[in-house]
């Protein structure tokens, strides 16, 4: 018989018995060896820059599947509760701490992603036909905008330069002049287009959305900003989603890791399917965007990213991280190959690194190192 917590018989509780069965296989995206080869990447540029963190996301901008996911500093999954050093300094308490080394800041947490963002702003003013390749334009060294002087990277100016060489430069004020060209109102258009309101929709928990400006709270300051990857927060999976549109003949795909699911019994196989929108960019664009991206690798700021025997398409950043002239930065890269049919976009971010920060020094040549082992590799599958 059935009784209650104080031993009172319950009537009617006949005893119900539901037989375990096993759970379906789960087939995923995540490659062993691709995985091996990056984490073994990231391990050694956190150790060679002391950085608080690094991250590499690896997938198919054609398609959405995640190939290599990691972020360093890791903890032992099978001691989730052990706090590793990494983490225990913080003045925090115990719970914070855990949660900070619980999180996966490649879903969870957004940031300012710098120059990589130029690739949006290239991608809506290509659109849009507000500018081409051979146009002109001249760098002081700095844009006056309103009352603000918002100076380039390189401050002595980059003089003048077509825009696919603004590109390679990686111009600010080239961006901010396309930026302008383009106006708020449908600079935020293409941002909806390329999905970067939206959730990416990864099959993981715990994704986090973009922080962007208001329309009416964007000012001729705040566009400029945002034209090189300012002022706006958004996290590097909708960057990598975004750019995968850019790059792929305008769709947006869904990234994720589970492929298919098979009945163990039955031998039934069902596969996932994703959300796909076709039409974010036009092929003309896309077509344009992995031209000019490849010639930032071949002779622009991209070059660390090259690899022999491979076409590589990218672009660096380095963003100082808020508060502003702390010191803090991220430096990132962001690549993809073959530059002329991608298979492969990877992005690179290193979070504070120490000594030397600029993107296109200390990340690309991370993104090149795992390309080296991967595209051959792929190459074989
Ligand atoms: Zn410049």
């Amino acid at each position: 018989t059935l009784t209650d917590y104080q031993g009172i018989e319950i009537e009617n509780a006949a005893e119900t018995r539901v037989e375990p069965v096993n759970g379906n296989d789960l087939y995923l995206s995540a490659d062993y060896n691709v995985q091996c080869y990056v984490q073994q990447a990231a391990e050694k540029v956190l150790k060679v820059k002391k950085a608080k963190r690094v991250s590499v996301i690896l997938m198919n901008p054609q398609n959405g599947e995640i190939y290599a996911l990691v972020s360093l500093p890791e903890y032992d999954l099978n001691e989730p509760f052990v706090l590793t050093k990494a983490y225990e300094a913080e003045g925090k308490n115990q719970n914070d701490k855990l949660n900070d080394m619980w999180r996966n800041p490649v879903i969870s947490d957004s940031y300012e992603p710098g120059s990589t963002f130029k690739i949006i702003t290239a991608t809506a003013a290509l659109e849009e036909r507000k500018v081409t390749l051979q146009d002109s334009f001249f760098c002081p060294g700095f844009k006056i905008v309103e009352d603000r002087k918002i100076r380039c990277h390189k401050t002595q100016g980059h003089g003048s330069e077509t825009f696919k060489q603004g590109v390679m430069n990686s111009c600010n004020p080239v961006f901010m002049e396309i930026g302008a060209r383009v106006g708020a109102k449908d600079m935020l258009r293409y941002y909806h287009k390329l999905g970067l309101y939206e959730r990416t929709g990864v099959d993981l928990p715990g994704e986090a959305n973009s922080i962007m400006h208001k329309l009416d709270k964007i000012g001729a300051v705040e566009l400029a900003t945002m034209s090189f990857g300012q002022s706006i927060q958004i996290t590097p999976l909708q960057l990598m989603r975004a750019v995968s549109a850019g790059i792929n003949g305008g769709r947006l795909v869904t990234p994720h890791f589970a492929l298919e699911k098979k009945n163990p019994v039955t031998k039934e196989i069902t596969e996932y399917e994703y959300k796909e929108k076709a039409g974010a960019v036009s092929k003309e664009t896309s077509q344009t965007l992995r031209e000019v991206l490849e010639a930032v690798v071949a002779e622009g700021t991209g070059k660390n990213g090259q690899v022999e025997g491979y076409r590589v398409g990218g672009k660096t950043a380095t963003s100082e991280k808020l508060p502003r002239r702390s010191g803090k930065y991220i430096s990132s890269f962001l690549g993809f190959a073959p530059a002329n049919h991608p298979q492969i976009l990877g992005l690179v971010l290193i979070d504070e690194p120490q000594g030397t920060y600029y993107g296109g020094v200390i990340a690309a040549p991370v993104m090149a190192e795992i390309f080296q082992n991967v595209l051959p590799y792929l190459d074989n599958l």
